[in-house]
C-alpha cells in the first residue's frame, strides 16, 4: 500500500465506474492538460468535465475546449491560465471567487496539479454560503428595536454613498434627526412609550423609497437619513420637509440638522459632525425644526471648544476667583451675609463676565468642574471668616441646574460640610427655575434633602423668565430673590411695578419666606422696599461684589473697606 487512499487490485476502477463516481460529485470538476496552440501560445485543453460542471456552469461550455475561452464565458476576473500554470508547476495558489451572470451565483475556483501532466479544476458554487454570511453581517448591522440599519452600517456605507454621488455628479444630503423631549416621554410615560415613538419613527422612514432615502437608527433617539441622487439643494430641502411633515402628522416632533456632500465637505467625518452641529442649533432655536449647516456654526463651535480649553486651563491656573456681595437687613442695616459670584480674568481676553462664561460652561458641561471649584472656594472662605472674625452670617452660592442633577450632588455637599467643618445653616443655595425644566419631581426631592441637611434654599431672579407663583408653592424655599428688573421699575410714577412688587412681598412673607431685593442702586428704591416690608437688600447702593481681602478687612472691623455707591460718593 502506497498511501491510505490506495485500494487493492480487486477493486481497481474501470473507466465506467470512474466516470459515474466523478459525475456523482456535486461540485463542478474539470481535468485539463497544458498544450501549445497552433498559433504557438501556451494554453490548457479540457480532457474531462463532470455532469455537475455542465449542469451548473452552463451547457454552452461544451462548445469550448480551451482555457482562453473560459475567460469570455465564465469570468474575466479569474486568471485561469495563470492559476493553471502555477498548479502544474506545484506553486501554491489561492482560490479565487467570482460572480457568474450566466448562472446568477457565486463560485470559488481552485486548481491542483497532477504529476505535472494534468490539472484538476474545482468550481464550487458558494452562493448559499455567501448569503448566509451576508445574513450574519446584516444582523450585526441591524437595530433590533426598529429593524433599521444601525450606525455601524452607516459608517460602512458612507464611503460608497459619497463615491456614488461623486461619480454621478449629484449631491448627498445627510439629515440627523433627534426626537424632541424623548427624556420627558421616557420619564412621564415610561420606556415602552419611548420605544413606541422610536418604532413609529422607523415605520415613517420606511415609507420612503429606498432609492431616495437610506435610513439608519443612530442610537438613542437619533436617526440618520442619507438622501441620495439629489440634483440641487432644493431637492434635499424638499425631501427633508416631507419627512418633517410625515413625523409631525404622527405627532412626533424632532430637531434635525442637514449637511451636504460635497457642498459642506467631502469628508464623511466632517459631514457627520456638521449634521450634529446643525441639529444642536435647531434644538437651541426652539426644537421642532430642521436647520441647514452653515460654516459660521462651525466657527462658533470651534470658539466654544477653545473656550472650553481655556476654562479648563483657567481652573488649573487659578484664573477664576470669587467676589462676595454683601446683603443687609433693610430695617436694621445689619449684615445678613454674602453672595459668592464668579469672576474670570484671562491674560489674553481680559475680564470675562459670568453672564458670558456660565452659559458656555453649562453648554459644554464644564459647569460641573467649575461648580465644584466654586463650592470648595466659598466653603473655605466661609470657614476662614468664621474662625478669624467670628462671622455669623450666611454664604449664598449659585448652583446650576446641571449641578443639582448630578446623582452625587447631595453627597458632595455633605462631604464638603464635613471637610470644612461647617454648620449647614450658614450655607444658602441659590437656584433658578431652570431646575424645574426637565425633571421637576427629582429637583424637588433633591432640594428637600438639602433642606433636611439644614441648608437654606433661595429662588434667584424671580420676575424673569417664566416665573410662576405656582413654583413658590411646590419648591421647598426659604428665600425669594426679586430680580433687578422688578426693582428698577418700582419708582415709576404709574406705580404698576411697585404694586406688583408689594403684592409679591406681602404674599411670600405670609408664606414664611424671606425676601431679598436684588440690584438696588438708588436710595429711593430702598425706601419703597422698606415700606413694602422687604427684608434684605443686595445691590450696588449698599455693597458691590468685593474681593475676599476687602470682605476680610470689613469683617475685621474696617468699615471703610466696604465698596458701594454710597461709600464711593463720600
Ligand atoms: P445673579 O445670581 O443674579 O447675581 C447677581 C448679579 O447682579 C451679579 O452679576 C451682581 O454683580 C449683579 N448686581 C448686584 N447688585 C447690582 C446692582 O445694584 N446693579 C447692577 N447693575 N448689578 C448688580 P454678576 O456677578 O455679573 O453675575 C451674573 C450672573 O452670573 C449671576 O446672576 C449668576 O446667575 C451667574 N453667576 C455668577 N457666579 C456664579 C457661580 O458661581 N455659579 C453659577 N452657577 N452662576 C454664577
Ligand atoms: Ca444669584
Ligand atoms: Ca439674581
Amino acid at each position: 500500500m502506497k498511501n491510505s487512499a490506495a485500494v487493492s487490485d480487486s477493486t481497481t476502477l474501470n473507466q465506467k465506474d470512474f466516470m459515474s463516481i466523478m459525475n456523482s460529485i456535486f461540485s463542478p470538476l474539470i481535468v485539463a492538460r497544458p498544450i501549445i496552440l497552433p498559433q504557438g501560445q501556451k494554453d490548457f485543453e479540457l480532457v474531462f468535465f463532470n455532469e455537475a460542471f455542465s449542469r451548473t456552469v452552463s451547457k454552452t461550455i461544451l462548445k469550448f475546449h480551451y482555457f482562453h475561452e473560459f475567460k469570455a464565458l465564465l469570468s474575466t476576473e479569474v486568471p485561469w491560465n495563470d492559476m493553471a500554470d502555477k498548479a502544474i508547476n506545484k506553486i501554491p495558489c489561492e482560490p479565487v471567487t467570482y460572480f457568474s451572470d450566466l448562472s446568477n451565483g457565486w463560485f470559488r475556483v481552485q486548481m491542483k496539479g497532477m504529476d505535472g501532466k494534468y490539472i484538476v479544476v474545482n468550481i464550487e458554487n458558494i452562493t448559499k454560503e455567501r448569503e448566509h454570511s451576508k445574513k450574519l453581517l446584516d444582523t450585526a448591522y441591524i437595530d433590533i428595536l426598529t429593524g433599521l440599519y444601525n450606525r455601524n452600517k452607516f459608517l460602512d456605507d458612507i464611503a460608497d454613498l459619497t463615491a456614488q454621488a461623486q461619480f454621478n455628479g449629484t449631491k448627498l444630503g445627510l439629515l440627523l434627526i433627534d426626537i424632541d423631549n424623548m427624556k420627558i416621554i421616557n420619564d412621564y410615560n415610561g420606556h415602552t412609550a419611548g420605544d413606541e415613538v422610536l418604532k413609529k419613527s422607523a415605520e415613517i422612514l420606511n415609507r420612503f423609497s429606498k432609492n431616495i432615502i437610506k435610513a439608519y437608527r443612530f442610537g438613542g433617539d437619533e436617526f440618520l437619513l442619507a438622501i441620495k441622487n439629489c440634483s440641487s439643494m432644493d431637492s434635499i430641502t424638499n425631501v427633508c420637509d416631507t419627512v418633517f411633515e410625515s413625523f409631525n402628522s404622527e405627532q412626533i416632533k424632532f430637531s434635525g440638522g442637514i449637511a451636504v456632500y460635497p457642498d459642506d465637505s467631502e469628508e464623511p467625518e466632517d459631514l457627520l459632525r456638521f449634521t450634529d452641529i446643525a441639529m444642536r442649533r435647531a434644538k437651541k432655536d426652539g426644537k421642532n425644526r430642521i436647520t441647514n449647516f452653515k460654516p459660521e456654526m462651525q466657527r462658533v463651535f470651534i470658539q466654544k471648544l477653545n473656550m472650553q480649553a481655556k476654562m479648563s486651563a483657567a481652573l488649573l491656573n487659578s484664573d477664576f476667583y470669587l467676589v462676595y456681595q454683601p446683603q443687609f437687613d433693610i430695617k436694621t442695616g445689619d449684615l445678613r451675609g454674602f453672595e459668592a459670584l464668579m469672576r474670570w480674568h484671562d491674560k489674553e481676553l481680559g475680564d470675562i463676565g459670568p453672564a458670558i462664561f456660565i452659559p458656555l460652561a453649562e453648554e459644554t458641561g464644564m459647569i460641573l468642574e467649575i461648580g465644584d471649584w466654586v463650592l470648595n472656594t466659598a466653603f473655605c472662605t466661609l470657614k476662614n471668616w468664621q474662625q478669624k472674625y467670628s462671622f455669623k452670617g450666611i454664604m449664598s452660592i449659585n448652583i446650576s441646574p446641571m449641578q443639582l442633577k448630578q446623582p452625587n450632588f447631595i453627597e458632595n455637599i455633605r462631604n464638603l460640610l464635613i471637610k470644612y467643618n461647617l454648620n449647614p445653616d450658614a450655607v444658602e443655595i441659590e437656584i433658578t427655575e431652570g431646575i424645574m425644566i426637565e425633571n421637576m419631581n427629582e429637583a424637588i426631592e433633591k432640594l428637600n434633602s438639602l433642606k433636611n441637611i439644614g441648608l437654606s434654599i433661595s429662588l434667584d431672579d424671580f420676575g424673569t423668565g417664566y416665573s410662576s407663583l405656582s413654583y413658590l408653592q411646590v419648591l421647598p424655599l426659604n428665600t425669594l430673590k426679586i430680580d433687578k428688573s422688578f426693582i428698577t421699575g418700582i419708582t415709576e410714577k404709574n406705580g404698576i411695578q411697585a404694586n406688583i412688587t408689594n403684592s409679591i412681598i406681602t404674599m411670600v412673607t405670609k408664606m414664611g419666606l424671606q425676601t431679598i431685593a436684588e440690584g438696588v442702586e438708588k436710595n429711593e428704591q430702598l425706601q419703597i422696599l422698606k415700606e413694602f416690608n422687604c427684608h434684605i437688600v443686595q445691590g450696588f447702593l449698599r455693597g458691590k461684589p468685593m474681593l475676599e481681602q476687602n470682605c476680610a478687612a470689613y469683617l475685621g472691623g474696617k468699615k471703610s473697606a466696604l465698596i458701594s455707591l454710597e461709600t464711593e460718593k463720600s
